[in-house]
């Protein structure tokens, strides 16, 4: 949209307006029915001021009939030359000729020409016979006389009605062709210009003002059919945008309510999967690490003592006689005696590095990242004594009247252990030999 469009003093842009169209195709209308007026109009008038030269001479010829017949019968030749003479210098006369007849045959011929008259086609002839009436009764045939036109005298008074005629014509179609444009600036060009600076001043904002012609009201023709075209187009459009709009807004929350859910589902998901990993990574009736999460973190500390050149050690704990536990206590207590022995545990390793799992039904492991044997020792009799303070009582075992571990520890050795399992096994060779040796020790 245009702001030139928009703006009412110049012509909005345009290289010509409507009226100025039609003045000019009047114009040149104008000009080709003028030219053909003026053709049939000075046809006419040639016709006329022939006509009015014939009466002329018919006049001339009716004034000199009778002095010309006289003359002739009198034979007076003096006479006769000077009315010859003088007939020739009358307008609209060209030529003058008198043919003199006795006994019926020509005798003589007389002629003037008015000076500076040519012969002519156009001009009209008037031909008479001269009688004379010597006395009453007897009439003669005395000669013919020949009056011819002068052309001269019909152009120049075709050329002062010319002037004329081609003047009217001319005011004529130009008074008409100011009409026309007159007629069809005030009933079409101005509502046209009024339209075309509504619609370009028009915004999705305001296509709710409507075009409002300024005519008479109740008027029907194209003019009006055109206001309500473009009155019932603003109308739709508003609709439209109307509608668009809403539409937008209707999925705009749409799509904010389906991020919330992604989001509150995708934190769901998170929160099991979480779980799921916890779960997998734990032992159900202790909460401790089991077999799986011990054997993921022992290959990668072994590969970081490999690396680093650092001591491992590793502990394998038994229950001592906990079948006769179960045996004696029942299932359920033999499982809340496990649960305790796994809060001993993680009581006594929770420093960082350090992990304790369940890795067997009454076995449990524990990783010792950065410790040796002798502190590994340490820590395990650290531990049996931390159990012994809980004194869990066990009536049915031999070593003790409460529940005891076996603990065997054992120390990473790069020169002779090339996998985990090597380390394991020689907790495993400690282990039995605590058990050997009589059960609620430690062997290294
Ligand atoms: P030792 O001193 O030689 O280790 O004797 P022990 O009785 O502890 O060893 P044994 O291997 O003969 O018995 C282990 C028992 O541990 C057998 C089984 O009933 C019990 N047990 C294994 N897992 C569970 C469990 O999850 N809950 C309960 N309550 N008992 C279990
Ligand atoms: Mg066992
Ligand atoms: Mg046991």
């Amino acid at each position: 949209m245009r702001a030139s469009s928009a703006s009412g003093s110049d012509n909005g842009g345009l290289n010509g307006s409507l009226g100025r169209q039609l003045v000019l195709a009047t114009l040149v209308f104008g000009i080709v029915f003028t030219g053909a007026a003026v053709a049939v109009r000075t046809w006419s008038a040639w016709q006329a001021n022939l006509a009015a030269m014939t009466a002329e001479l018919t006049l001339i010829d009716q004034v000199f009939q009778r002095t010309l017949s006289k003359a002739i019968w009198e034979m007076d030749r003096d006479a006769l030359q000077t009315h010859v003479n003088g007939v020739a210098q009358v307008s609209p006369v060209g030529r003058v000729e008198l043919r003199l007849l006795q006994n019926g045959r020509t005798t003589e011929l007389m002629a003037q020409r008015r000076e500076g008259a040519q012969p002519s086609q156009r001009a009209p002839v008037l031909h008479r016979q001269l009688n004379y009436e010597p006395y009453p009764g007897a009439s003669e045939v005395v000669g013919e006389l020949t009056l011819e036109g002068d052309e001269r005298v019909l152009w120049e008074r075709l050329r002062g009605e010319l002037a004329g005629i081609v003047l009217t014509q001319l005011i004529q179609s130009l008074l008409l062709a100011g009409l026309v444009m007159w007629v069809f600036n005030r009933t079409v060009t101005v509502h046209v210009r009024r339209m075309a600076r509504h619609l370009g001043a028009l915004t999705p904002q305001t296509l709710d003002h409507r075009l409002r012609l300024e005519r008479a009201p109740g008027r029907r023709d194209e003019l009006s059919l055109l206001e309500s075209g473009v009155n019932q187009l603003q109308g739709n459009l508003s609709d439209y945008l109307e509608r668009q709009r809403r539409d937008e807004r209707d999925l705009a929350a749409h799509r904010d309510r389906l991020a919330e859910l992604v989001d509150e589902q995708t934190a769901e998901l998170r929160a099991a999967n979480a779980q799921l990993e916890e779960l997998s990574r734990s032992d159900p009736l202790t909460g401790l690490a089991n077999r799986r999460h011990f054997d993921e973190v022992k290959d990668v500390e072994f590969r970081r003592a490999q690396r680093l050149n650092q001591p491992l050690s590793v502990l394998l704990c038994d229950v001592d006689f906990f079948k006769r536990y179960n045996d004696t206590y029942g299932h359920a207590l033999g499982d809340d005696c496990l649960r305790l022995i796994a809060q001993t545990l993680r009581e006594t390793f929770g420093r960082a590095g350090e992990l304790a799992a369940r890795i067997g039904g009454e076995e449990f492991a524990v990783l010792l990242p950065a410790v040796d044997a002798e502190q590994a020792h340490a820590a395990a009799e650290r531990l049996r004594e931390a159990l012994a303070g809980r004194d869990i009582p066990h009536s049915a075992s031999q070593v003790a009247p409460r529940v005891t571990l076996s603990i065997g520890v054992a120390q990473f050795d790069p020169e002779t252990m090339d996998r985990f399992d090597a380390l394991l096994h020689r907790a495993d060779q400690a282990l039995y030999r605590a058990k050997r040796q009589g059960r609620d020790r430690v062997a290294a």
